[in-house]
């Protein structure tokens, strides 16, 4: 993962009926605000201060400046004073990047000993803001409120927040699947419009025939190849469970292989994120397991069984949480089996193989084991379970005339025992408000079996880019219930008619 030196430029609104005097404090308002914001340490990227907005001349060329700068993630409007909100709606109308209002006021409290005209024409973000969300709304613009003091944290944290979901909104047309096989055959869920996708998200979907990414994989010399495998038997516990350790080493191997073959297509070939299909896998030894899980921690999106909407999905994530501190992890994951057993209802979460390593709690262990499915060698992979905490589980799935994001939060736990002949990486989670309700929900929904998952994000991170790509969002949280989901999803039926 590389993180781009993305900016957000903070831009206040005004006008000159209140002489210099007032502009000139106006300035240094802002000023003081952008620098307090940056010197936090709570926001991940940059606030840049740029000259107060007065006019549709300066509007218009500020809002075309910033669309032209590859830097600028966004744009932090204010309305220090009142500003007349025709002058923005040439402006507004150009521009395309996330757009952000901070409704805020320089001052927290009301100066009441002191407060006389002169200070209310100054400070009148209560009025300023409302003309100009006015003009906003009417337009139809797509964008996000937030108010408050500024030096508030929480405040502060939901800037935050909200930087990452502009990176998503940004970073989303930069996204580019290489398909190593096609859809598993018969399956619904993970089909989809990819020409439409392109149109709403910007994702380039693309396939390749799967002998053209092993070649690259055969490429990989001997000395590399076991690198890298010194490398994993360093860093990952070995677990031969009563297998030749020769014999191991010889599948761990393979996989180490793959990663490295993937990895120089995915680079050469400028991709960052993959499918793959058990059944298709040309010249392959293994299933590529091991070699997804690493590809994976390393920033890539996937999906299994050729889901490249999940595979976008993870790589988005993957990019909104970029630097996050304390990041918990994200994964592609697939819902599986059930705990009913009263008060300990859980779904527990996994793959045939392709868990992310990012989302272990402790040590990661490699096993060999068969597969089921499929007619390769039994593959290496990582084993370990999930960390405990909040999550979103989020399905992207497509009705035929649009796409819908449904996203249930979740609460990831330890299970009650160890599942020691379970030779995969498992997460056990119950999702809002109950497993009863939760499920109950995203069948109605009409979410998938595959999801992609975090710790690191919201809901409200997650709806806000669903909304500004124009899509329909779904979310089952601790407020759903049946009735209301189920007239919310009548009503999305009439608003997304198209
Ligand atoms: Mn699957």
């Amino acid at each position: 993962m590389e993180k781009k030196n993305y900016k957000f430029w903070f831009a206040t609104g005004s006008q000159d009926l209140y002489g210099d005097e007032c502009l000139a404090n106006v300035a240094a308002h802002a000023k003081q605000i952008v620098a307090e914001l940056n010197a936090s340490g709570r926001l991940p990227y940059e606030v840049v201060w740029k000259p107060t907005l007065i006019d549709n001349a300066t509007i218009r060329k500020t809002f075309a400046d910033a669309n032209n700068d590859p830097e600028v993630a966004g744009v932090i409007t204010w309305m220090h004073t009142f500003s007349p909100a025709k002058s923005w709606i040439l402006g507004l109308s150009e521009y395309r990047k996330p757009l952000l209002h901070l409704h805020t006021q320089f001052n927290q409290e009301i100066p009441y000993d002191t407060i006389d005209m002169d200070f209310m024409n100054e400070n009148q973000s209560a009025h300023g803001d409302r003309e100009y969300g006015h003009i906003v709304t009417r337009m139809g613009i797509e964008r996000k409120v937030i108010m408050g003091h500024w030096a508030d944290e929480k405040v502060q944290n939901r800037i935050a927040s909200w930087m990452r979901t502009a990176i998503g909104i940004m970073e989303s047309s930069h996204i580019r699947v290489v398909r190593v096989a096609d859809n598993m055959r018969n399956v619904a869920v993970t089909e989809g419009d990819k020409v439409e996708a392109q149109i709403k998200f910007g994702w380039e979907v693309d396939a390749y025939p799967v002998n053209e990414i092993v070649e690259y994989v055969d490429a990989v010399s001997k000395g590399d190849m076991e690198a890298l495998t010194d490398e994993y038997y360093d860093k990952y516990d070995i677990l031969l469970e009563g297998r030749d350790a020769t014999e191991f080493r010889n599948h761990v191997a393979v996989q180490a292989k793959i990663e490295l073959g993937f990895e120089k297509f995915l680079k050469e070939k400028n991709y960052q994120a993959i499918v793959t299909h058990f059944g298709d896998l040309g010249g392959l030894q293994q299933l590529p397991g091991l070699a997804i899980q690493r590809l994976m921690e390393k920033g890539y999106g996937f999906g299994a069984e050729g889901d490249w909407k999940t595979a976008a999905m993870v790589r988005l994530m993957k990019i909104m949480t970029e630097g996050k501190k304390d990041a918990k992890g994200t994964s592609f994951m697939e819902d599986y089996t059930y705990n009913l057993v009263p008060g300990k209802e859980g779904i527990l979460q996994a793959h045939m193989l392709e868990v992310c390593p990012t989302i272990s709690d402790g040590p990661i262990g490699i096993k060999v084991c068969p597969l089921s499915m499929g007619d390769r060698e039994d593959p290496a992979r990582l084993v370990f379970t999930a960390k405990e905490g909040e999550g979103i589980a989020t399905s992207l799935v497509d009705l035929g005339d649009r796409f819908r994001l449904i996203i249930n939060e979740v609460d990831v736990k330890k299970t009650e025992k160890p599942m020691p002949k379970l030779p995969v990486a498992t997460a056990f989670w119950t999702p809002r408000p109950s497993l009863q309700t939760g499920a109950e929900s995203w069948i109605y929904a009409g979410g998938a079996h595959h999801t992609a998952f975090t710790y690191d994000l919201t809901t409200e991170q997650m709806a806000d880019w669903a909304a500004a790509m124009g899509i329909e969002v779904v979310y089952i949280d601790a407020n759903t219930t049946i009735r209301g989901l189920r007239n919310e999803l009548r009503w999305n039926e009439v608003a997304f008619r198209k």
